[in-house]
């Protein structure tokens, strides 16, 4: 059934490719409601902006009354919160921006939320969903073996996870307080097309291409279980409308990779789709820097329970899906390079001093 769905962060990676899947795929209407920090893009919302079901809003969530306002205009029937600070490296450097959107903006969200949903009448209020967004880094690091799942004790590490284990703590409470009917996704580390590229694929993929350094944190042998975001996207809108309420589902590629292995995988499809005799092979340019200060050794997730009671998989395997990226970045220059001429050129971050 088509729903109208509030979606906070949607020009940000994964949330503009909910909503690009959203509008392509399904008959939802959707509104984004996002600050544009130096992580929104609105050309990542290109491909959707002149369709009638589509709406933006510049906003804060942390800003009470715009959120009230905007609750009553579009009237949701499901909020989606993928807005967030999202750059572990950036939560070394500045925490406090991190606190402020992860924990107060998801607090006041939530505030607002039940506000609005205890004025629904009743066959709305049953059906309305709040789903929040969150990471698997949550659960801290793994060793050698083992598996993240719905019932992992809390172990963030960074303050970045910190911040969004807060935000998932919260969001719990106010379905266990108040009744609010939450759905929450802790998912692993995604790639794909209109990824920022202070992220390891698309920089690793950018710099190959211009023949820069390929930066490579330590000795490389962090492992982490990599997922395509369309199929994100794809677990995201099946949670929201199939899930059950005060639920929480691990999303995961069973796809588990040391950051050594998919740099030389760049370079290999890099050398096939963009050679270059000047630059020659790219494994060349891989250098090693400091490892990133607290840097978790380990992610993986078992997704068995979204497989078994929803019935979802991802579609693209990690060749195909980074295949894919590659062929995306090289066919999208002007989407990156509007980024890295301006808010962001691909300097070191999260080093601490
Ligand atoms: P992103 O940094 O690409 O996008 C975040 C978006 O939120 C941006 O558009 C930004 O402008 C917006 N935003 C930031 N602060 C805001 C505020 N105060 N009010 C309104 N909008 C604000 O992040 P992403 O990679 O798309 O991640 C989206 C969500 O998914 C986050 O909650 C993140 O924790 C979670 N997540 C990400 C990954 C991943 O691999 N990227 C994995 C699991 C979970």
């Amino acid at each position: 059934m088509s729903k109208r769905i509030l979606v906070t962060g949607g020009a940000g990676f994964i949330g503009s490719a909910v909503v690009r899947q959203a509008i392509r795929e399904t008959d939802h209407q959707v509104v984004v409601v996002d600050k544009l920090t130096y992580a929104g893009n609105m050309d990542s919302l290109a491909p959707v902006s002149n369709d009638p079901r589509y709406a933006f809003e510049r906003a804060d969530i942390a800003d009470a009354a715009k959120m009230r306002e905007l609750f009553e205009r579009y009237r949701p029937d499901a909020v989606m919160h993928l807005a967030a600070e999202s750059h572990v490296d950036r939560s070394i450097d500045g925490p406090g921006e991190f606190i402020q959107t992860n924990v107060v903006g998801t607090f006041t969200l939530l505030q607002v939320a039940l506000g609005y949903w205890r004025t629904l009448p009743g066959a709305e209020r049953d059906a309305f969903r709040f789903h929040h967004i969150s990471t698997d880094e949550v659960f801290g690091s793994l060793g050698e073996d083992g598996l993240f799942c719905e019932t992992t004790a809390y172990d963030p590490r960074s303050p970045y996870s910190a911040s969004k284990a807060a935000s998932d703590h919260l969001v719990r409470a106010w379905h266990h307080t108040y009744g609010l009917p939450v759905l929450v996704t802790n998912c692993s580390n995604n790639y794909g097309p209109y990824h920022f590229p202070e992220k390891l694929i698309p920089l690793i993929i950018i710099n190959a291409l211009e023949g820069l350094k390929l930066p490579v944190y330590g000795k490389g042998a962090n492992v982490r279980d990599w997922l395509f975001v369309d199929d994100h996207a794809r677990a995201l809108l099946t949670v929201l409308t199939k899930g059950t309420v005060g639920e929480t589902y691990c999303v995961g590629g069973r796809c588990e990779k040391a950051n050594i292995d998919v740099v030389h995988t760049i370079c290999a499809l890099m050398d096939e789709l963009a050679p270059s005799v000047k630059i020659g092979p790219r494994e060349s340019l891989i250098t090693y820097v400091a490892d990133r200060p607290g840097h978790d050794m380990r992610y993986a997730i078992d997704a068995s329970r979204i497989a078994a009671d929803l019935n979802w998989e991802p579609q693209e395997t990690f060749e195909s899906g980074l295949r894919k990226t590659v062929e995306w970045y090289l066919a999208n220059r002007t989407w990156w390079e509007r980024i890295r001429s301006g808010v962001y050129r691909g300097e070191r971050l999260g080093v601490v001093a």
